[in-house]
């Protein structure tokens, strides 16, 4: 089979990482994006090559256009195409919205929204020339259901959602699917905040009885690249914890 390329955003850490990892062990061309993380990016592309596996890493704080343009430019300069985005890249706050500062806003929105909106922008030329792409939106339950305490992130992915659906109508005639994978909750340092308490009874809500791992989100990243008849689509990775 055609070696796809694939450009993963955020995938230094956590579920981006192991994204990053399945798909290059499945002799993909992974473009492994990264922020702050440098040693964590070195070490994942370090491990691949080992096993002869193709990935590279490319800095870029994708809350900025510019940089996002430079990673696709990059990208396709290199391999002339891109066959699959993956906007995973990430970030929350804990606050009450009488203590979200325009600040918080910005950084939120821009690093989970506004940072997918931009890289679907740059890579959509090539994928319509090519007439074939796939984008996978990493939001989250919390975009579907809303939490308590972190409006603005559940506002990035319920945007990031919107973003999927109007996108898959858009560039559906164009053979693009445009999916989003949302995950319920996921063992990464994101969730560090939760005490063994707390996720003992999260443990409890959730019908399969588990946290969901990274490899949870691989394996249906996967299956999602391999589909070809699914498009605008929100998958709910939760183990059940919701059901909408
Ligand atoms: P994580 O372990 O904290 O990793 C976040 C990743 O995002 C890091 O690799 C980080 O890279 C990258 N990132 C953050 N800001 C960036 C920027 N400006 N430019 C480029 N990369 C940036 O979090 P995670 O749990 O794996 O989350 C991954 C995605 O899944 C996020 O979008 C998150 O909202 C979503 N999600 C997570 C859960 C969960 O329970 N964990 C549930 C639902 C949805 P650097 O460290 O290199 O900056």
């Amino acid at each position: 089979m055609e070696n796809k390329v694939i450009i993963v955003t955020g995938a230094s850490n956590g579920i981006g990482k192991e994204i990053a990892k399945t798909l290059s062990k499945n002799n993909n061309i992974v473009i492994a994006n990264y922020n702050k993380s440098e040693k964590e990016a070195k070490e994942l592309q370090e491990e691949l090559q080992k096993e002869g596996k193709k990935l590279e890493i490319f800095k870029a704080d994708v809350s900025k256009e510019e940089e996002c343009k430079k990673m696709v430019e990059y990208t396709i300069k290199k391999y002339k195409k891109i066959d699959v985005l993956i906007n995973n890249a990430g970030i929350t706050k804990n606050q009450l919205i009488t203590d979200v500062t325009k600040k918080d806003w910005d950084e939120i929105i821009n690093t989970n929204l506004y940072s997918a909106f931009c890289m679907s922008k740059e890579v959509t030329p090539n994928m319509v020339h090519n007439k074939k792409g796939c984008i996978i939106n990493i939001s989250s339950i919390w975009g579907q259901i809303g939490a308590s305490m972190e409006v603005v992130y559940s506002i990035s992915k319920a945007g990031m959602d919107g973003l999927t659906k109007s996108l898959a109508k858009e560039l559906g005639p164009s053979n693009i699917r445009v999916n989003s994978i949302a995950p319920g909750i996921i063992n990464t340092k994101m969730n560090s905040e939760y005490t063994k308490q707390e996720l003992e009874q999260i443990k409890q809500e959730i019908p399969l009885e588990r946290i969901g791992q990274p490899t949870d989100i691989a394996r249906c990243i996967n299956w999602l690249i391999d589909d070809e008849y699914t498009t605008g689509q929100v998958l709910a990775i939760n183990g059940g914890w919701s059901m909408i």
